[in-house]
């Protein structure tokens, strides 16, 4: 038997999965040169016309699949390519090309489409140069019609797949069916990459960027992926298939056992209300925060707006995402951050040294006043709805807050004199992630209605560790006292003020962490849906004055581990209820 091997990855959904792999390929097509004779030049381009109209049929097709399954806000980026499928300037070039130079359709069109697609790549506008992918998409799908292939598609995969890919088209990639394809493995992407918000959003475990996986991997043999480590294990041995055979089962009885929390209130044994919110990625994922019981968006990431699309998104397209997503939660509240770009969700005409502590998130937006005022206003009109919040992503001055006020107000007094619809009430938050907010926080209350801790970038920040790096990363941990006192402190400084405070970071749905951060006082927990059964199961079994007690002495620890040793020890014995579901 062939020997196990591991290969490493980026996780970028959950999951675990086992099956036999489906090479999928894009770029197999050849193109040959074929002259063609003048009594049969008009047949020649209505060739490809044809393969040009048969192209947009199958666009269409995808977009109203997309629409029903995914949700309008996901299909934009088909608009685009339909745009580029019927530029005329293209059809025209190519059609007087074949009469011209008297050669074939697919010859002609492929030279064309290079040229284009080489013009933007080299153009210096971000929106052009990111459209080069999209050009390939397309035609490649025209060249594939002219030649008359049945091309490698991951539409009639068969059930118990693993796609493996160096990477896959956006249009592809929304036709993955979850019945059939269990995972998903690349050469290429990232975690915001299209393919990892479709796996997320379809909840396929998958595992981007794994270095030369394309020469490492065959069709039909069987792999696993752990989509929570970020590893595809090729040839897994007898125990290793074992061990996940196990883990997968526990994860179904828990998953079974947790269900019924979808409905309960979020509610602490001793009857306090927290909370619990979802953290999305796009619109359609509202589906999912209700399925889990969420009781709101307590973090609409709408960068991904930007980043699943090509340009930017106009305050129309942005109105209708944040107005229907605000209808859909009725009663229930939506936050909706402004755009976090930068740092790993990297725009990617755009690169330098530092991104994480470069120009990213408010920065962006307070240099681009134009390009804020859009999304205020989207998310203004969208308030008419009266659940509709507004958060601001990495402040780290006071100086920030006070200047991205200023440009509401005005966004507000434009609104009101043009006599358009908002709620004047609308709550405005600020997310805290950096140390220097954390510290600030105090003087920050008075300018907001509410503070969110985002404890993944408070964490990074404050013990100086780009969890993105292997060599570091195991100095990340939220658990470290540092960050648990940055926390503590915001909270207090929250409630001394008398506004709310949330958190939405990955602590959040942490069992070990929630009995902590309740015995802090935090008013809302936001995270990832499916966390939200088993963060409701915490939250029930728990009482307030024991968390605060636990939450008193964690803080006397020194190192991470110590506090995690504490806590296992306490909440075990303190709440016996939270067991099943402790690491
Ligand atoms: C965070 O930093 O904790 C957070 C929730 O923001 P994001 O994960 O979107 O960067
Ligand atoms: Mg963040």
């Amino acid at each position: 038997m062939a020997k196990e091997k591991i290969l490493k990855g980026i996780a970028v959904s959950e999951g675990i999965a086992q099956g036999t792999v489906f090479i999928y390929e894009t770029n197999s097509i050849q193109v040959f040169q074929t002259p063609i004779l003048s009594v049969y030049l008009e047949d020649e381009t209505a060739r490809f016309e044809k393969a040009v109209e048969r192209t947009k049929k199958e666009l269409m097709d995808i977009k109203e699949l997309i629409n029903k399954e995914i949700g309008g806000d996901f299909a934009q980026f088909l608009d685009a390519q339909i745009m580029m499928l019927e530029d005329r300037t293209i059809i025209e070039t190519v059609k007087k090309r074949i009469i011209e130079e008297k050669k074939n359709a697919e010859y002609i069109y492929h030279q064309v489409i290079n040229d284009y697609a080489s013009k933007l790549g080299e153009s210096k506008d971000q929106y052009l140069s990111e459209r080069v992918a999209d050009i390939w998409d397309v035609g490649m799908r025209v060249l594939r019609n002219l030649l008359g292939l049945t091309h490698s598609s991951v539409v009639d995969v068969p059930p118990g797949t693993i796609i493996a890919a160096h990477d896959i088209p956006p249009s592809e990639a929304a036709l993955i069916d979850p019945n059939n394809v269990l995972g998903i493995v690349t050469e290429g992407g990232g975690r915001t990459s299209h393919t990892a918000i479709t796996a997320r959003a379809l909840e396929i475990p998958a595992v981007l960027g794994v270095e030369g996986l394309m020469g490492k991997i065959k069709n039909s043999e069987t792999v696993l992926i752990d989509g929570d480590r970020g590893i595809l294990i090729k040839n897994p041995s007898r125990g290793r298939i074992h061990f996940y055979e196990v883990a997968k089962k526990k994860e179904r009885e828990l998953e079974e056992a947790l269900s019924p929390y979808c409905e309960l209130p979020p509610k602490t044994h001793d009857g306090k209300y927290i909370d619990i919110s979802a953290n999305i990625e796009f619109f359609a994922e509202f589906a999912h925060a209700k399925k889990y019981g969420a009781v709101g968006i307590g973090l609409f990431r709408t960068e991904f707006l930007y980043l699943t699309r090509r340009g930017n998104p106009s305050e129309e397209e942005q109105f209708r995402v944040y107005n229907a997503l605000a209808q859909r939660m009725k009663p229930h509240p939506v936050i909706i951050r402004t755009f976090d770009l930068g740092g790993d969700k990297i725009v990617s005409h755009y690169h330098e040294a530092n991104p994480f502590l470069g120009w990213r998130a408010i920065r962006v937006c307070l240099d681009n006043w134009d390009f804020l005022k859009i999304q205020l206003r989207a998310i203004l009109r969208a308030s008419a709805n009266r659940n509709v919040k507004i958060m601001y992503p990495m402040i780290s001055t006071y100086e920030e807050i006070k200047r991205v006020n200023l440009i509401f107000d005005k966004v507000k007094k434009e609104l009101k004199s043009k006599k358009i619809e908002f709620d004047e009430d609308i709550q405005v938050g600020i997310m805290i992630e950096t140390p220097s907010a954390a510290l600030l926080s105090s003087h920050l209350t008075s300018q907001v209605d509410f503070f969110s801790i985002g404890s993944n970038e408070l964490t990074q920040y404050t013990l100086a560790v780009d969890r993105g790096n292997e060599r570091v990363s195991k100095l990340f941990d939220h658990f470290h006292p540092a960050v648990l006192n940055l926390i503590k402190r915001v909270i207090d400084a929250g409630h001394d003020a008398h506004i709310w405070v949330g958190l939405c970071g990955e602590l959040a749905a942490d069992p070990l962490a929630i009995p902590l951060l309740l015995g802090f006082g935090i008013d809302e927990l936001s995270m990832n849906p499916a966390s939200i059964p088993r963060a409701k199961l915490v939250l029930r079994s728990i009482t307030i004055p024991e968390c605060e007690k636990i939450a008193h002495d964690a803080l006397g620890y020194r190192t991470a581990l110590e506090v995690k040793r504490f806590l296992r020890r306490a909440i075990r014995k303190t709440f016996p209820g939270v067991e099943q579901v402790i690491k």
